[in-house]
């Protein structure tokens, strides 16, 4: 094994993962504090940084062309601004009280250890794969990395059969549903839940498994799969659930992500009830003055329900490097928790959610009133206004905004916005339903259809 490199006196920064929270983090500390101060070292044990994961079901489906456009910046762009980033490295180990890692470099096996004054955990989550046979069968692909929506792709590529199979209707297996209907094939999605997007209220996933349906997609809710078929030749040639069996040439999985904290449990870090890193308000490690940590490898504090919650998005990852970055550089910036925002889509129908549904109010204690509305994207008179539905929640009594849920065409996504504002801001139904919004028929009806939802919340949480 290597010993460390001889330490000159700079401080150093060790950084573990290279994606959106780990090299936002080394980039906001190395606009902090020049490379004559700090000495930035990246570890990356796969092939790529700084890149969109999200863009995966639009790269698979078509509509990206390739992989480089979903690349924010290359290693070599981290190197040029002065971050020792060293690829397909693994870090094994976190030696706590000597203030050390312990890193492989994946291709050549040699082992060294790397000693830090400052430390950032950014490893990321990691899928969630069922425990069953024939789950690592070729033509069977997850969608976490780059290199897997690299695999995906060449599969497609080979396939001459048209059958896919998605498990798990979470928003990743409805965006390749998406993907894969654009690829002509036809899809068929197992859902262990009642009804697909389980982020969002039963009601309001019923209008998102109909317009899946209307799109040609196959659901099958409430099932479990069960095992993984393959022909003579190794490869998926079906998906068996409980009760029936699905033809399938090729199968993508999205049932989820749990936080990557092996490394960080190993170590005696904090973790959370959901096992992820617990940290404060700066994003230090808990009762760890150098341990920062940010990304999918957190919990995060809902400051809707007060409780902490683990959402792997990277909409979060990146906010949270940002603040780790500012803190390690010496700065002060503070992440202070999510309401629980998500938008997504599944062809041209829109699906957005923030703060609570039913059942997170109940668990929390809240009565709340809820109403649905239905309304259209534009002026009803105008050429291209479409179907909405606004589901709404809200505290009984007092009127405190809870929690939106909206299905609709275009423009209903990030209507969202308007409550993450409303919903951060503390502000009741009532006073929602004065916000001067922007109007003119070809962006909305004269009320707004959240405006509508919140006068209707107003009148119920009267009546209540
Ligand atoms: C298909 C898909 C679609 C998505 N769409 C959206 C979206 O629309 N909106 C949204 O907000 N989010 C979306 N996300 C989620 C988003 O991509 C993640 O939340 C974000 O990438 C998290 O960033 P991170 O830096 O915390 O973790 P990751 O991106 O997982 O990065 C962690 C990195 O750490 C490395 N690593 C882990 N352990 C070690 C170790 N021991 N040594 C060295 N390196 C290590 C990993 O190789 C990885 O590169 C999507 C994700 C997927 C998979």
């Amino acid at each position: 094994m290597n010993m460390s490199r001889t330490r000159d006196t700079r401080e150093r920064l060790v950084v573990i993962g290279g994606d959106a929270a780990g090299m936002s983090a080394a980039s906001q500390a190395r606009r902090m504090r020049g490379p004559d101060e700090l000495e930035i070292v990246a570890f990356e044990r796969g092939h790529f940084t700084s890149y969109s994961a999200c863009g995966i079901p639009y790269w698979v489906g078509g509509d990206v062309a390739g992989p480089d456009e979903l690349i924010a910046r290359t290693p070599e762009e981290h190197r040029e601004r002065g971050i020792d980033l060293r690829m397909r490295t693994e870090v094994t180990e976190i030696d706590v009280g000597g203030q050390r890692v312990r890193a492989r470099e994946l291709d050549s096996g040699a082992e060294s250890w790397t000693s830090y004054d400052k430390l950032v955990i950014a490893t990321g989550a990691r899928p969630i794969r069922p425990d069953m046979p024939g789950a690592d069968a070729p033509g069977v692909h997850g969608v976490q990395t780059l290199d897997d929506g690299r695999a995906l792709i060449e599969t497609l590529a080979r396939t001459r059969g048209r059958k896919a199979v998605v498990v798990g209707a979470g928003y990743i297996g409805v965006e390749m549903a998406e993907a894969l209907i654009n690829r002509g094939y036809e899809v068929t999605v197992v859902n262990r839940g009642s009804e697909p997007m389980s982020t969002l209220d039963p009601d309001m996933g019923r209008l998102v498994h109909e317009a899946m349906e209307g799109l040609g997609i196959t659901m099958v809710n409430d099932t479990e799969v069960a095992k993984v078929l393959t022909g003579e030749d190794g490869r998926v040639r079906a998906v068996v659930t409980q009760d029936a069996e699905y033809p399938a040439d090729v199968v993508v999985l999205g049932i989820g992500v749990r936080p990557e904290t092996t490394l960080a449990k190993a170590a005696g870090l904090p973790l959370g009830d959901h096992g992820g890193l617990l940290t404060d308000l700066a994003m230090r490690v808990r009762g760890h003055e150098n341990i920062w940590a940010g990304g999918d490898c957190v919990e995060v504090l809902d400051l809707v329900s007060g409780q902490e919650r683990h959402i792997a998005l990277g909409t979060h990852a990146n906010k949270h490097g940002q603040v780790i970055g500012t803190g390690v550089g010496g700065g002060y910036a503070t992440f202070p928790g999510v309401v629980g925002t998500a938008v997504s889509k599944v062809c041209d129908l829109e699906i957005a959610r923030t703060g609570l549904r039913e059942k997170d109010a109940r668990r929390v204690g809240l009565q709340f009133v809820s109403v649905t509305i239905e309304s259209t994207s534009r002026a009803g008179y105008y050429p291209g206004a479409s179907p909405m539905t606004v589901k709404m929640l809200a505290e009984r009594r007092t009127g405190r905004l809870l929690g939106v849920q909206i299905v609709g065409r275009e423009g209903a996504g990030k209507r969202v916005d308007i409550a993450v504002v409303a919903l951060t801001a503390g502000m009741t139904v009532e006073r929602m339903t004065a916000l001067d919004l922007g109007y003119a028929p070809p962006f909305s009806p004269v009320w707004d259809p959240v405006l509508v939802a919140a006068r209707k919340a107003v009148a119920k949480v009267r009546g209540s």
